[in-house]
C-alpha cells in the first residue's frame, strides 16, 4: 500500500469530512516556501500551512537549534522545575509585546493559549471577590466576544467563539457569552450601549485584533475599535487579545495590537511563535493580573497546566525563530510582501468586471470573496479551487468562497507574482462557466 492508502486505513484528519473529501497528499519534505509530495510534485505553500510557517519549511537554523536542544534537555516537568530556554524566551518576548506585560504562562497551542486566558480572567475576578468578601462566586462572570470570532476548538475556546458550523453539535454545552458585532462608525453607539448595560457583569473581552481569521479573513477598522476598547477598559473589563494568527508580523506590525491605541491585559500567541515548527502556546499577562493570584490562600492558585508545558525543544525553536524575525532582513521581507500585496489589490479593486467581493489586505495577508452567491465556509468552491491551485503547483485552502494568501516571509517577488497570476486565473475561470 502507498502512503495515501495506509493513511486512509488509520488516520482521522482535522476539519475533514470522511465522505467526499479529496484524497490526502503525502508530503515527504519541505524546503523554504515549497512542499514536496511522494511523487515528487512541488507545491508553493501560499498559506504557511495553516498560518504557522514564518521563515519557510525545514529552516536549517531552527532545525539546528532544535537538534542541539534535544541533545541536552528534551522535556522536564514544569512545576517545581524550570529551564533556560523557557526563561530566555519569556525574557525576550515580554519587552517585544504590545503593552506592559509581566509574566508568560506556557501551554501547547492556540486553543490552550485562549483557554488559559479565559480561565485566568474568570479566576482573576473570583480571586478578588474571595479576598474581599470570602465569597466563592464572582460578580463578573460573563465574557464579551465578537460575532464571527474564532478562538479555538476546546470547550472554553469554542464557547467564546461565534456559534457556527464548527460549534453546532455542542451548542447546549457552551457557556453563555455576550456577542457583539465588530465595531464600525455606524454601529459604535449600539455597542457602547451594550457595554454600559452589561459592563459590571463582564469579566473579560476577547478579540482577534483588526482581523478575524477563521471567520473569513474579515478586517475591521482601528478607529471604532479604539473607541470600543476605551469604553471596555473604563468599565473595568479585562482585555484579551488573541494574536494566535496575527502575531509575529503577519499584519505588517510585529503584533496587530500595536496598531491599536490601547494595549490588552492578556495576549495569546501560538502558530508563528516557533516559526511554525513546534507546537507551543503563550498567554502573557500584565502585573495587575498576576497580582490577583498572589494570595496566601492556596485556593487562589491557577490550577492549570499541561504535561508538555514549556517544552524545552519548542522553546528553543521559538528562540531560533525570534533570532530570524529580529534580523532587519525579515522585517524588510514583511514590508516587501505588504507592498506587493497592496499593488495587486489596487489592480483587483479597479477591475469592476471581476466576480469578486471585498478585496482587502492587511500586511502580508490578502483576501477576497468569489462572488458566487453563497458566502459560507461549507461552500464547495473551496475544494475545487484548492484542486485547481494544486494542479498549478500552489497550495491554497480557501475558507469557503473566501480566497486568501498568507505566505511565509521567505517568498520572492517572482513567487508572489506566480500566486497573483493563479488568483487571476481562478477568478476568471469562475467568471466563465466551462463550455457544455
Ligand atoms: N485563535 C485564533 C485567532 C486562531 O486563528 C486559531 C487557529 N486557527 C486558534 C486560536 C487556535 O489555535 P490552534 O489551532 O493552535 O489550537
Amino acid at each position: 500500500m502507498n502512503l495515501q492508502e495506509r493513511d486512509k486505513a488509520v488516520i482521522w484528519h482535522p476539519f475533514t469530512p470522511f465522505k467526499f473529501a479529496p484524497d490526502t497528499i503525502p508530503i515527504v519534505s519541505g524546503k523554504g516556501i515549497y512542499l514536496t509530495d511522494e511523487s515528487g510534485n512541488r507545491y508553493l505553500d501560499a498559506i504557511s500551512s495553516w498560518w504557522v510557517t514564518l521563515h519557510g519549511h525545514a529552516h536549517p537554523y531552527i532545525a539546528e537549534m532544535i537538534y542541539k536542544q534535544a541533545l541536552s534537555l528534551e522535556q522536564v516537568i514544569f512545576a517545581g522545575f524550570t529551564h533556560r530556554p523557557a526563561i530566555e524566551l519569556a525574557e525576550r518576548l515580554l519587552p517585544l509585546l504590545p503593552g506592559a506585560f509581566s509574566k508568560i504562562f506556557y501551554s501547547d497551542n492556540g486553543s490552550t493559549s485562549t483557554e488559559v486566558a479565559v480561565k485566568m480572567a474568570l479566576q482573576y475576578w473570583w480571586n478578588k471577590e474571595k479576598s474581599a468578601t470570602g465569597a466563592t462566586t464572582a460578580k463578573r462572570k460573563k465574557i464579551l466576544a465578537f460575532n464571527n470570532s474564532y478562538h479555538g476548538d476546546t470547550f472554553g475556546a469554542m464557547s467564546v467563539s461565534d456559534r457556527s458550523v464548527f460549534t453546532l453539535a455542542f451548542h447546549d454545552k457552551l457557556f453563555e457569552v455576550v456577542f457583539i458585532d465588530t465595531p464600525t462608525h455606524e454601529n459604535l453607539s449600539s455597542l457602547l450601549a451594550v457595554i454600559a448595560e452589561e459592563g459590571p457583569t463582564i469579566a473579560a473581552f476577547i478579540y482577534e485584533p483588526l482581523l478575524q481569521g477563521a471567520g473569513g479573513m474579515k478586517l475591521y477598522a482601528s478607529g471604532p475599535m479604539n473607541a470600543l476598547l476605551a469604553e471596555v477598559k473604563k468599565a473595568g473589563i479585562l482585555c484579551i487579545a488573541d494574536e494566535v494568527m496575527t502575531g509575529f508580523g503577519r499584519t505588517g506590525n510585529l503584533f496587530a495590537s500595536s496598531a491599536l491605541a490601547l494595549p490588552p491585559d492578556i495576549i495569546c500567541l501560538s502558530k508563528g511563535l516557533t516559526g511554525g515548527t513546534m507546537a507551543l502556546g503563550v498567554t502573557a499577562v500584565t502585573a495587575a493580573v498576576v497580582e490577583a493570584f498572589q494570595s496566601a490562600d492556596k485556593l487562589q492558585t491557577f490550577f492549570h497546566g499541561h504535561s508538555f508545558t514549556a517544552n524545552p525543544i519548542a522553546c528553543a525553536a521559538a528562540l531560533a525563530s525570534l533570532d530570524l524575525l529580529q534580523e532587519p532582513s525579515c522585517m524588510e521581507s514583511i514590508d516587501f510582501i505588504t507592498s506587493k500585496n497592496r499593488d495587486y489589490l489596487s489592480r483587483l479593486s479597479v477591475n469592476n468586471a471581476l466576480p469578486i467581493k471585498n478585496p482587502r489586505q492587511l500586511g502580508t495577508i490578502l483576501a477576497f470573496e468569489i462572488d458566487c452567491g453563497n458566502d459560507e465556509y461549507l461552500n464547495d468552491i473551496s475544494v475545487s479551487l484548492t484542486r485547481k491551485a494544486l494542479a498549478a503547483g500552489i497550495y491554497l485552502r480557501p475558507l469557503g468562497n473566501t480566497v486568501y494568501i498568507m505566505p511565509p516571509y521567505c517568498i520572492t517577488g517572482d513567487e508572489l507574482n506566480m500566486i497573483y497570476r493563479l488568483l487571476d486565473e481562478l477568478v476568471l475561470e469562475t467568471a466563465t462557466p466551462p463550455a457544455k
